[in-house]
């Protein structure tokens, strides 16, 4: 079994992109500028909002967090999303999910201008992104596909299962295993909730990726011998003895599933640093592109 090192391979392709944005700010490019927009308190948003900053810090990008009070109704959010659509400093930005109840995601999202959509998430890049064309890829599955090629896993003709059909990971992540050329051409199937024989079928994975946020839903029964098992789910879970009181779960119960896989990814310290690394990769494509205009 080879443990696949997230933390590792987000270190160094965070030195990668340092150097390339040094050496782009030296040539005259404008320093990247990302902004998260962050409505309300909610403790995880602020975790990962916090970490987003620091990672610009890391590869020398400027960034900043918007603020905004969690009764910020939808049409004030639309009215702060112009406002940075419209700013030219501005490269990309981010609307940290999820939002209070009475505002759309959907309309938020559609709001965002799709040049500055660092997320991935406009329908326009959804779109681009299916057909082949080049779009911001959202964080997460790109952080996968990284992984993958990192660790040289062969991915042509298998087939991968993936478990959760969220626009935020389980649909790209399909789509893109799909695509012509590495790391795609795999055979991929995605279940979710109403998915039949579910264990059954799970099982013929070759590749399989949970992406559903069931804590340690993923058994060693429902896993082929020598299989590639990426967990992507994270759960905070009570816990007596660590010393801030949780911890984190994935969807896989990794030390039953671990010795029968060639290759899984932990949690923490798997899939989770890379989704940052690959926000910090698009917000660089939208700093160069917008000079390219
Ligand atoms: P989501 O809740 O939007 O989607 C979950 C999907 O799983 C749904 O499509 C649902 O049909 C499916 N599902 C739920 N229960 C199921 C079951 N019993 N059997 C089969 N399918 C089932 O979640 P999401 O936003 O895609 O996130 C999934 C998990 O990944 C969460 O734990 C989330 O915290 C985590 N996540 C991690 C990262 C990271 O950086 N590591 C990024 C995004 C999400």
């Amino acid at each position: 079994m080879n443990l696949i090192n997230g933390k590792e391979v987000a270190a160094k392709l965070k030195q990668d992109i340092a150097a390339e944005t040094a050496s782009w700010v030296a040539s005259g490019g404008k320093r990247p500028y990302l902004v998260a927009v962050l409505v309300g308190e909610d403790g995880a948003s602020q975790t990962y909002v916090g970490h987003k900053e620091k990672a610009c810090r890391e590869v020398g990008f400027d960034s900043r967090v918007v603020r905004l009070d969690a009764g910020i109704s939808e049409s004030e959010l639309l009215e702060v999303i112009e406002g940075l659509n419209r700013d030219a400093e501005v490269d990309g930005f981010i609307v940290q999910l999820p939002l209070p109840k009475h505002i759309s995601e959907q309309r938020v999202i559609e709001a965002i201008s799709p040049e500055k959509d660092v997320d991935g998430f406009h329908p326009e890049n959804t779109g681009r992104m299916i057909t082949g064309l080049d779009a911001y890829i959202p964080a997460t599955p790109d952080g996968i596909l990284e992984l993958l090629k990192y660790y040289q896993i062969e991915t042509s003709g298998k087939h991968c299962v993936v478990i959760g059909r969220s626009n935020i990971v389980g649909r790209p992540i399909a789509n893109l295993l799909s695509m012509k050329g590495y790391p795609g051409d795999c055979t991929v199937t995605l279940c979710h909730s109403r998915t039949a024989n579910l264990k059954e079928v799970v099982r013929t994975g070759d590749i399989v990726i949970a992406a559903l946020g069931v804590a340690e839903f993923v058994t060693a029964d429902m896993i082929k011998e020598g299989a590639v098992v990426i967990d992507v789910g994270i759960t905070r879970v009570k816990s007596d003895t660590s010393k801030n009181g949780f911890k984190l779960l994935g969807d896989v119960k990794f030390d039953e599933v671990a010795p029968k896989c060639s290759y899984i990814t932990p949690v923490p310290g798997g899939v989770g640093p890379m989704t940052i690394v690959s926000l910090m990769k698009n917000t660089l494509k939208a700093a160069r592109r917008r000079s390219a205009k």
